[in-house]
């Protein structure tokens, strides 16, 4: 019988075991998972879930596993692979166990980055809902953070202010925690959003009563004493004392298992244009890096929802052609993204570019519609803060490759 194994038992993997079924793909179908948990959804994590009267978990659920029956699938959950013998075809689990495949789909996502003195071994990954050095990627994280706030945390310290960061401190504001939110950069969410927004994004916070601190970095976090409290270094000489820090700086792609394979790695499974890393081998979501031809073929690593599910499936259909002698297809996504602060819906269609106009709405309403242009003027991406609908749109356009002049007339 055919096996395909996957990698990541999470939404890049999952959308990927599910689309291989949907193609008619009835050979074995082995799914690896190094948390302990059935799949779920991560968005809600930094949001409802910490600000919701009672968090419900069912609801968390990926839909694609609420019946997991009808996927048929091989589980290998609370394993880690640790190996992969591309010569052989072959994942080694934590566990020793070897399992031989026909195809791969590598979706394995990614870890957070860490400060110096962030010792999760000693505090955050015990399981102790007394923790005061917090991350947030997990479910686990999420219950310990909540407890933290449940418990009576009143002062947060969130280090970083790009999406974990601004989430968090928006949530937390919402149960009423005094927050300072700190951020090397100039403006939060820097890494996605152009300054002028991310500065709007700032006296979002502030008006919601958020001490945000930008262009200083942490340079240290460290546990208090018998777990109370926790203290924070600045690279100014500042320290800050709160009952909790989180702490939001930014992923790494989850590839030290892949070390030594044979596969390029470079900030992720770097892939060609059609998502496949190596003969038999697709990869997929945050841990996949790959040449989107729409945006001139530059290498895109994309950290979002949207394109784990994207990706996944396209791996999924890329890797049925490799075995099926199929037509590849390039995977050509116009990325897109939210963010749910307050009561604003950030989003973002296609990608930002050097020049921008705002055609409907302004900044300082909280609503409004940016478009973005690319260095020869062509429309590239539009901002949308509480316009969902143009976002829509927007996102159209990119794909339909619209001008600039038919995004001013449609979302203006
Ligand atoms: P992951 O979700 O990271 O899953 C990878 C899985 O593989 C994990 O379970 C991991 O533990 C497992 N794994 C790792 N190594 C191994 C191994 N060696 N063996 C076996 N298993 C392994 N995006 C948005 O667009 N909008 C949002 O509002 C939004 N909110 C978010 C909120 C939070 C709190 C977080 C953490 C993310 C959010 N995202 C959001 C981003 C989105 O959730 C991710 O882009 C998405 O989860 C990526 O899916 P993935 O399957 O590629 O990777
Ligand atoms: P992020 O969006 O990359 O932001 C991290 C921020 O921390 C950056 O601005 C970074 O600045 C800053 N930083 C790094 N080191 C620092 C230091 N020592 N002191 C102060 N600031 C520092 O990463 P994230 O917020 O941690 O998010 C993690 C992942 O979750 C991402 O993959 C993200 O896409 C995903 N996520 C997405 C959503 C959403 O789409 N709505 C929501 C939550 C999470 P530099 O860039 O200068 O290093």
């Amino acid at each position: 019988m055919v096996t395909i194994a996957v990698a990541g038992a999470s939404l890049a993997g999952v959308q990927a075991a599910q689309v291989l079924r949907r193609q008619g793909f009835d050979g074995r179908l082995v799914v690896i998972g190094d948390e302990p948990h059935q799949p779920y959804d991560r968005p809600p994590l930094s949001k409802e879930y910490l600000t919701a009267d009672e968090p419900d978990e069912e609801r968390l659920k990926l839909r694609a596993t609420a019946d997991p029956a009808a996927l048929d699938l091989d589980w290998r959950l609370g394993r880690a692979a640790v190996s992969l013998d591309l010569a052989g075809s072959t994942v080694v689990l934590d566990d020793g166990e070897a399992i031989a495949f026909d195809g791969l789909v590598v979706a394995t996502g990614a870890s957070p980055r860490r400060l110096p003195g962030q010792d999760p071994g000693a505090e955050a990954g015990d399981g102790s809902s007394a923790a005061t050095l917090l991350e947030l990627r997990t479910l686990d994280d999420a219950r310990r953070l909540r407890a933290a706030i449940d418990g009576g945390a009143t002062r947060i310290v969130v280090c970083g202010a790009g999406f974990i960061g601004a989430e968090v401190a928006a949530s937390a504001r919402q149960r009423g925690v005094d927050v300072t939110l700190i951020d090397a950069a100039p403006a939060p969410m820097d890494r996605v959003l152009d300054r002028e927004a991310g500065m709007a994004v700032a006296d979002l916070h502030r008006a919601n009563g958020v001490d945000v601190r930008l262009g200083v970095k942490v340079t240290e976090v460290a546990a208090g004493e018998d777990r109370a409290g926790a203290l924070v270094t600045l690279d100014d000489g500042a320290e800050l004392a709160a009952d909790v820090v989180v702490v939001g700086i930014g992923v790494v792609p989850n590839t030290a298992w892949l070390d030594g394979s044979g596969l390029t790695i470079d900030d992720g499974v770097v892939t060609d244009a059609t998502t496949l890393a190596a003969e038999r081998v697709v990869a997929a979501g945050d841990v996949a890096r790959w040449p989107n031809q729409r945006f001139g073929g530059s290498l895109m690593r994309v950290e979002q929802w949207d394109n784990a599910i994207d990706m996944g499936g396209h791996a999924a259909r890329r890797l049925l052609a490799e075995l099926d002698g199929g037509q590849p297809e390039p995977f050509r996504p116009v990325p897109w993204f939210w963010s749910d602060q307050y009561d604003r819906k950030i989003q973002l269609a296609g990608v930002v570019g050097p020049h921008r106009e705002i055609v409907q709405g302004t900044m300082d309403e909280g609503r409004f519609v940016q478009l973005y242009a690319d260095d020869d003027g062509r429309f590239c991406g539009a901002l949308c803060w509480n316009r969902p609908r143009q976002a829509i749109q927007a996102r159209q356009l990119v794909a339909d490759g619209g001008t600039l002049d038919a995004a001013r007339e449609r979302l203006g």
